[in-house]
């Protein structure tokens, strides 16, 4: 060692809040991946970690030292004695918070990719797993599951790392497990290691367990294909996923492979009778959610896409369905409430106005929480919150409390929809449609 410990801690203390010290320097260093340039080639600056720190334009890592400070910055071995110092195996094993500071800047994109910082940030993944650090282990797996960008696939060291006790109740573990189990060749006994991992995972409470639990189901793999328990599994758990998907905490692939995989059973017949209104529901939200994220598609939510927009258009050339301006009427409050309509976040009937000889009804509704709309027959979706006017039409009767809050809805099959407020069986609100003879005498 050429420099000591207490000067090279010294010289690390330059490498925060240094933004001056960069400005008045010539020529700088990087201790990341040691190498040196011009100081004006520092154009990135971090403050994730509470500093305000240079980023090197050659890596991207908050490892810059300015010659201003008086240190060597071009000396090769100064360089290489604070990047053993700072990002060797002895340092990152007692500061695995640097280790995560190159690995979320390296998986995002903030540092070039190539093979000796793919090697590296595989290194650390290593370290942090070796400290029970479970995310990394996770990443570690995925990372040996597709050999990254240039290493190799090494399956079974995947499967060791994500069967180990350490992961045993982690559900994304779990499903992952089972994902690689599920790509093998098929045999009986990977089929029933992905399906009890996929049944773990959902009884650990996992949303993408219970879909891939649900496949199962429907395709038969190490059960007795069963397909209306496969999409009864779905739609049970449809509510909070979607949930989940208007609040961000669930993600917009398990959102999406829901609502595709739930089309596809009412379009097909498999699980239940052929519902195409329904179907088509289910794929314009996938539609939606896809549109969300159309800058970064994945390859495979690209094949999703493509197969939703067929399926879309064959429905609506059977039903004449046209792409349109969506119109807020009862056809399309129906399509949106009917899958919760029992458990709704609170809505408002802010104000209405019932008009008997035209049998319209004019109603300003206040959202409490964002819910998803669907207008079938102009084949669109998107979001409903705050204040929204709907106009239904065909009523014979209304009876309203303007102002009222309800959460439930009940629709019995006389034409009248009924809506209550929790518990509270004394109506907020009664609708009665006009049926079929009633609207033909109003015609004549
Ligand atoms: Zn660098």
């Amino acid at each position: 060692m050429s420099y000591q410990p207490e000067e090279l801690e010294k010289a690390h203390s330059h490498c925060l809040d240094n933004e001056i010290e960069i400005l008045s320097s010539s020529v700088c260093g990087c201790f990341f991946c040691r190498s040196h340039f011009s100081a004006r080639e520092v154009n990135d600056w971090d403050n994730s970690a509470g500093h305000s720190q240079a980023l090197c334009p050659e890596c991207g890592m908050p490892a810059v030292i300015g010659d201003a400070s008086g240190l060597p910055v071009e000396d090769k071995v100064f360089l290489k004695e604070m990047n053993l110092a700072y990002f060797g195996p002895d340092y990152i094993a007692t500061h695995p918070e640097a280790a995560q500071v190159y690995l979320d800047r390296y998986f995002g994109g903030k540092i070039t990719h190539n093979q000796k910082n793919e090697k590296l940030a595989v290194t650390y993944l290593q370290t942090l797993a070796d400290n029970g650090d479970e995310k990394a282990m996770i990443a570690l797996a995925s990372y040996y599951q597709d050999g990254g960008h240039f290493g190799r696939k090494n399956t079974s060291k995947a499967i060791k790392i994500l069967s180990s006790p350490a992961l045993k109740c982690n559900p994304e573990a779990l499903v992952n497990l089972g994902t690689l189990y599920f790509s093998m060749p098929p045999s009986q006994e990977t089929d029933a290691q992905a399906y009890e991992c996929y049944a773990k995972a959902s009884a650990l409470g996992s949303m993408e367990g219970a879909f891939f639990f649900a496949q199962c189901y429907l395709f038969g793999v190490a059960c007795p294909k069963d397909p209306e328990f496969g999409l009864n599994l779905l739609l049970t758990n449809f509510i909070d996923v979607y949930e989940g998907f208007l609040s961000g905490q669930e993600s917009i692939n398990v959102f999406i492979n829901y609502c595709y995989r739930i089309a596809v059973c009412f379009q097909d017949g498999v699980g239940a009778e052929i519902n195409l209104d329904r179907a088509l529901r289910f794929l314009l939200m996938a539609s939606f959610a896809l549109s969300k994220e159309s800058d970064s598609l994945s390859e495979r939510n690209k094949e999703i896409s493509e197969e939703i927009f067929r399926r879309i258009s064959v429905i609506a050339k059977e039903k004449n369905y046209k792409k349109g301006d969506y119109v807020l009427d009862q056809f399309t409050f129906y399509d949106t409430l009917i899958d919760a309509s029992d458990a709704l976040h609170p809505i408002r009937l802010v104000h209405s106005e019932f008009d008997p000889s035209s049998h319209e009804l004019d109603m300003e509704l206040e959202f409490s929480a964002p819910m998803l709309f669907v207008d079938i027959g102009s084949l669109t979706c998107g979001v409903l919150n705050g204040k929204t006017h709907w106009r239904f039409t065909g009523i014979s009767a209304f009876q309203g409390h303007d102002g009222e809050t309800f959460t439930r809805i009940f629709t019995p099959i006389d034409g009248t929809w009924v809506f209550v407020k929790e518990c509270n069986l004394d109506p907020v609100m009664i609708i009665t449609f006009q049926n079929e003879e009633d609207e033909e005498e109003g015609e004549e």
